[in-house]
């Protein structure tokens, strides 16, 4: 078993570590105070490729897989950025490329990968469904030759700076499908139009950290049949491929927090004198930030696994799930090391800490909370009796 990292993955970090390094500390501090959308960044990282990272070479990108990309969101994440402002691009790939139409890649992938269009918003969410996506309500009714949607969303992310939308709806009602997976179906959004014929109306919501979420409401929005991804009704099926891709990235970007976290800890711990020493020859300080270190290295096997098995397109529900919740609570026990050892200097804004730590508390819950991975584990993987 050889667990070393390919040549090109080491340079795929290095080079997403040297176009971080133009993007310090102060930049993402500037963004979450104004509450901005890191445009400047998320135009660096399209300019040099790295958002095209999954489309395949023939449209223009550089054809990774998810190994590659995770790599490049660890490291904006370890550098102390926030990669949630373009992860979407990526995990939406899971389904546009196993299931969108050659029409849709040829339309549409190309100007992607040179940055004309943006595919950041991915519609799944509802405010009564909750996290029991068979249960989402908004509808995409047949109509001739068109779909007429309507329905609400809920913490749609980036709609505000994207162009396309990968939406989920139903197509047949809840009531009238025996498997409550089946009657959903996956479109491919022109967000903008919409936006402008006023069948889409977003609503921003404020939240604890500077991300670009928001609520839809969704009143006659026009579709035709080609901008259906995969089978009508099988809707389901096709948007687990971004889920897995999803819980693989936002795994990786929860590694690249608790770096950020542990580096930083260790270095202020090694220099902060009181009582006589640094602090971090305290025991009660060292320890907590070694055991998130054990646990990130940890996170990081399943992780990898995960990629692993969804670049050679096996499934790996189980692992992406695992690795996901593995990873995000490591990161939030780095974060609390980090907290812990800051002192008083966590809360101040200057030091970065207290930012960090919010942005990787939306992990635990988001884009699936962790009570849910834990039921998925016992009921899908153990086969315990279900609870939903
Ligand atoms: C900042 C942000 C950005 C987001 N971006 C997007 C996006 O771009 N697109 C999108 O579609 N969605 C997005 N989401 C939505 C996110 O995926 C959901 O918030 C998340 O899946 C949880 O759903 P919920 O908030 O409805 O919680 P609920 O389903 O209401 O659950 C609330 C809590 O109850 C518990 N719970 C619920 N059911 C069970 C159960 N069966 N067993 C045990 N515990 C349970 C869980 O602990 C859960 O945290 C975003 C959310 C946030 C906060």
């Amino acid at each position: 078993m050889d667990f070393s990292a390919t040549p090109e993955q080491e340079s795929i970090r290095d080079a997403v570590r040297a176009l971080c390094a133009r993007f310090p500390d102060a930049y993402w501090r500037e963004q979450d105070r104004t509450s901005a959308y890191p445009d400047e960044f998320v135009r660096a990282l399209t300019d040099a490729g790295w958002l095209a990272a999954l489309i395949p070479v023939e449209y223009g990108g550089a054809g990774l897989g998810i190994t590659e990309a995770s790599l490049i969101l660890e490291e904006i994440n370890a550098s102390g950025g926030n990669a949630a402002s373009a992860h979407a691009q990526m995990y939406t790939m899971g389904t546009l490329l196993r299931h969108g139409s050659d029409a849709q890649k040829k339309s549409v992938l190309p100007r992607l990968a040179k940055g004309e269009l943006r595919l950041q918003a991915f519609g799944v969410t509802e405010p009564e469904a909750g996290s029991d996506t068979t249960r989402i309500k908004t509808f995409a009714r047949r109509n001739g030759d068109r779909y007429v949607v309507n329905g609400k969303k809920i913490f749609i992310s980036r709609t505000l700076q994207s162009d396309l939308m990968l939406l989920l709806a139903r197509t047949t009602p809840y009531e009238d499908v025996k498997d409550k997976a089946e009657g959903l179906s996956v479109f491919l959004v022109d967000l903008k139009a919409a936006v402008a014929a006023g069948t889409i109306k977003i609503r921003p919501i404020e939240t604890m950290l500077n991300h670009h979420t928001t609520e839809l409401f969704i009143d006659g929005l026009d579709l035709r049949p080609s901008d259906l991804v995969g089978t009508e009704g099988q809707g389901f099926r096709h948007i687990i491929d971004s889920w897995n891709a999803e819980r693989i990235l936002i795994a990786s970007e929860s590694l690249g927090d608790g770096r950020w976290f542990v580096e930083r800890a260790s270095r202020y711990a090694s220099e902060r004198v009181v009582f006589g020493r640094p602090i971090g020859a305290n025991q009660g300080v060292q320890f907590p930030i070694a055991l998130a270190h054990a646990h990130l290295v940890a996170a990081r096997l399943v992780r990898d696994k995960a990629a692993w098995l969804f670049d050679a397109d096996r499934p790996c529900g189980p692992e992406a799930n695992m690795a996901k919740m593995l990873a995000s609570q490591a990161a939030w026990a780095a974060g609390n090391a980090a907290m812990d050892t800051f002192g008083g200097y966590a809360f101040a804004k200057e030091f970065d800490v207290e930012r960090k730590f919010r942005e990787t508390r939306l992990f635990l819950t988001a884009p699936v909370n962790n009570n849910l991975v834990l039921a998925y584990i016992a009921e899908h993987v153990l086969g315990l009796p279900k609870s939903y």
